[in-house]
């Protein structure tokens, strides 16, 4: 009920500004957020359309999530409003999707940078990891830039607790299949090892600047690629030391795949190393 209290705030102190994009449940606005102590604070408000009540319960599960995260790579929750019309109001990221910013940005962007990125991502995963938390749907599309040295990760609407069951079984249908690993596709078994793999295609859309993994083929044949040892090639800018690290976060067996702690510590010694080249 703290919990409650502590996110929940006036739409007196809130000023809707102009549309950012279409959410799944409705428009995301740009927005101003006054804070107890005063503070202006620049927000994206996300609204809900058709928010009956089951509608509604879904569309505030993501921030009930939210709530309990604190991290410098993870987007945060400034609050909620519960009565009608609900909103989500959270910290804004002026660069937007990460997807299109490496677009945007492709002659700009460093082989550094993208490294620095990939660790920033694998950190709030980690951190997830200690939460027991499965993301199930780790992408550029969800990834917002702060600033060109800082990326958050967002859009928690897929994941969930794995507290007792040990995996999630998704019951729905809506499912990234060419970011997921085999066992996802297979039997919906989703578990911080999936998230590793998910990471790993994540990072090869990093440094493809956000082309679409296995564009050349048809949701429904990319299982069969997979069962049959073939894994997304090497983009042209990725380092070899990234590659190999995504091989492992590839492996067939769940268990065989990398921590994300592992893979914190693997990611900050390459990034550590390419700095120093890159200096020269
Ligand atoms: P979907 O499930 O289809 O991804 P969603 O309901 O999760 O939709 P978002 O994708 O998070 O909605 O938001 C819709 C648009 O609003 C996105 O294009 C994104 O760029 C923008 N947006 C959302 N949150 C923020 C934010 N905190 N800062 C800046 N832009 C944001």
């Amino acid at each position: 009920a703290d919990d409650e209290a502590k996110h929940s705030i006036s739409r007196d102190d809130v000023v809707v500004g102009r549309i950012l994009g279409e959410g799944f449940f409705g428009e995301v606005h740009e927005g101003v957020y006054k804070s107890p102590t005063g503070e202006r604070i620049s927000v994206a408000i996300k609204t809900c359309k058709d928010c009956s009540a089951d509608v509604k319960e879904k569309f505030l599960s993501e921030a009930g999530l939210m709530k309990n995260l604190d991290h410098p790579h993870i987007v945060r929750l400034i609050g909620v409003i519960e009565v009608d019309p609900v909103w989500i109001v959270m910290e804004l990221y002026q660069h937007g999707e990460l997807g299109n910013y490496l677009v945007e940005q492709q002659y700009i962007l460093t082989s550094t940078t993208l490294i620095l990125y990939c660790l920033q991502i694998c950190k709030a995963l980690a951190y997830l990891e200690g939460l027991n938390m499965v993301h199930r749907d780790i992408a550029v599309r969800n990834v917002l830039v702060a600033s060109p040295e800082c990326v958050k990760l967002g859009d928690f609407g897929l994941s969930r607790y794995i507290d007792e069951q040990e995996y999630y079984k998704a019951s729905i249908s809506r499912l990234p299949i060419k970011w997921m690993a085999p066992e996802s596709i297979n039997f919906r078994r989703f578990t911080t090892s999936s998230d590793v793999w998910m990471f790993g295609v994540c990072v090869w859309e990093i440094f493809s600047m956000a082309q679409q993994p296995f564009f050349w083929l048809e949701n429904g044949q990319v299982i069969n690629q997979l069962e049959s040892g073939i894994r997304l090639p090497k983009p042209q800018l990725c380092p070899p030391t990234i590659y190999s690290l995504l091989t492992r976060c590839w492996a067939y067996e769940p268990n065989s795949r990398p921590s994300f702690s592992q893979l914190v510590c693997d990611l900050s010694e390459i990034h550590r190393v390419e700095k120093e080249e890159e200096a020269g």
